[in-house]
């Protein structure tokens, strides 16, 4: 890959319509910072899919070698670098300022359909809010947000989005010593509730209105013709409540576990961010934590939609002064605001966990018919995937075989049991079962992002061979496709894979 490759030079590739609203709107919300140069940059791996979103061509930023812009090394012309300053409750506890330490936004572009992404460089130094950390990323942490993010982004859940991975030689030392990566995230836009909790803590209640606004005119459009200012605010934060609440329900219906829900990675605009020691459950078990250092287990899978509502309460209260300059009023709103979650958060589960059932009606009784199918997995530990895609695979018919849906159970009786009240279920509306196994297998995935399918994938890059990652991201662009040829990656997690443990460094 020469650099005098006369397709195009390194930059031109990357001379998209920049309009960096970030700089524009500048401090104390986002502060000008160029990354550091990172040592002999070589690419690692770089994603079409998002480079489509942002025009770019694929063929002509690998032919540019692409990894002299995407390390930070060559800051593209009409780029404007910034750093952005937020806060965040960590664990439960205020942690005061916090911000991009180890993250630098290039800028954002508007795309040839009028849609807004930012592009920012993880991994690409010090910023004013690196402390005493060095600004770096290891390309483990890289491989596995890389992954997931495609992952979850391909199971229709919202999330930011990878770009690329670029690699250094570049030693970074975590608890052994590591090489350095930077990954290339793209999203609308990466503003936290901490964003706003810090202005609030620091009691800067006017720098609060330009930044919501910031973000409703750059990406909440249908919200940003309110022209009463309260209003406008209101409705704003009654969206971020919604997209909360749907966000949360759509990791519990694929068994997501985010691990660090920290509200300085929660997301304005309902998207996953901020992958560290997130995992995909194999064996279902609601009490399930993924980072081993959550040992309360604050952020267990059956934890997340309690940690969304409160969460939302942080930022709920830092955005009180935008609803009502009378704090007792603003606190009644926003209390009001908030009891809308529990609703919301609820409507959205059941719809996507009847869908995953495959009932297309209502019924009172669908609630007891669901946790009766999850208390039965948990009890046997059964597969979260592999159950619900198995059960798509069985016919409604009062005498039809039961596998493979009960072969997932230790149990099989217990299996049978539960399958009998889901046939008299679907006996009532639905016995044609081509069309509901169909519906079944858009909302069922065969292929998650396993542990192990990431861990192997990042063995194999730590020895110089990218090839399984680029495997393991074509298997998980499908989740939902059959894919025979990969049937391997839908097995059960082999024995060794049990014991992997991840924490926050990840
Ligand atoms: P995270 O755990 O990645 O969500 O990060 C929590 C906070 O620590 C954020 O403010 C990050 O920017 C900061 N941070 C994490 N790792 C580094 C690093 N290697 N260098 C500088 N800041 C970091
Ligand atoms: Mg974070």
């Amino acid at each position: 890959m020469s650099d005098t490759a006369d397709s195009c030079s390194k930059t031109d590739v990357f001379d998209l319509a920049w309009v960096n609203r970030q700089a524009a709107l500048g401090e104390p919300w986002f502060f000008a910072q160029q990354p550091s140069p990172l040592g002999s940059p070589y690419p690692i791996v770089f994603n079409d899919d998002v480079a489509a979103l942002l025009d770019i061509d694929g063929d002509a930023a690998r032919a540019s070698g692409y990894a002299q812009v995407l390390s930070g090394n060559q800051v593209p012309p009409g780029a404007a670098p910034v750093s952005h300053r937020y806060g965040g409750h960590q664990f439960g506890v205020w942690a005061g300022q916090l911000g991009d330490g180890r993250a630098i936004t290039l800028g954002d572009i508007r795309n040839s359909r009028g849609e807004r992404y930012e592009i920012q460089l993880k991994g690409a130094g010090k910023t004013p809010f690196s402390r005493f950390a060095d600004g770096r990323a290891v390309l483990r942490s890289a491989v596995r947000e890389y992954l997931a993010s495609e992952a979850l982004a391909a199971l229709n859940i919202p999330t930011t989005r990878a770009l690329a991975i670029v690699g250094s030689d570049d030693p970074v030392y975590r608890e052994t010593v590591e090489t350095a990566a930077v990954m290339t995230r793209v999203a609308p836009s990466l503003v936290r509730f901490g964003s706003f909790e810090l202005l609030f803590e620091g009691r800067r209640f006017d720098d609060l209105a330009p930044l919501a606004d910031h973000v409703i005119e750059g990406h909440f459009p249908q919200l940003a013709d309110i022209d009463d200012e309260r209003d406008r605010h209101k409705a704003w934060i009654e969206r971020v409540i919604e997209l909360t609440a749907e966000l949360i329900a759509d990791w519990q219906a694929v068994g997501f576990c985010h691990g660090v829900l920290n509200t300085d990675n929660m997301s304005v605009l309902g998207l996953t961010l901020d992958y560290g020691p997130y995992g995909f459950m194999d064996s279902f078990d609601p009490g399930w934590i993924c980072n081993h250092t959550d040992q309360a287990g604050r952020y267990a899978y059956d934890q997340q939609p309690h940690v969304g509502l409160w969460n939302l309460g942080r930022f709920v209260q830092s955005v009180l002064p935008l609803l009502s300059g009378v704090p007792d009023d603003a606190v009644a709103m926003g209390q009001q605001l908030l009891t809308r979650y529990r609703q919301h958060y609820d409507r959205a589960y059941m719809a996507r966990m009847r869908a995953k059932l495959g009932l297309l009606d209502e019924r009172d009784a669908d609630r007891a018919l669901i946790e009766s199918l999850l208390r039965t997995m948990a009890r046997d530990g059964a597969d979260f995937t592999r159950t619900f895609r198995a059960l798509g695979h069985v016919s409604a018919a009062p005498q039809a075989v039961d596998a493979p849906f009960v072969d997932e159970f230790a149990d099989r009786a217990a299996a049978s049991a539960w399958l009998a009240d889901w046939r008299a279920r679907l006996g009532q509306t639905d016995a044609d079962d081509a069309p509901r196994a169909e519906r079944m297998a858009l909302t069922n995935p065969k292929f998650i992002l396993r542990n192990y399918l990431a861990q192997n994938a990042i063995d194999r890059a730590a020895e110089g061979d990218t090839a399984e990652i680029e495997r393991l991201h074509a298997v998980l662009r499908h989740p939902f496709d059959e894919q025979p040829e990969y049937e391997a990656y839908a097995r059960l997690p082999p024995d060794w894979a049990r014991g992997l443990v991840l924490s926050c460094s990840s």
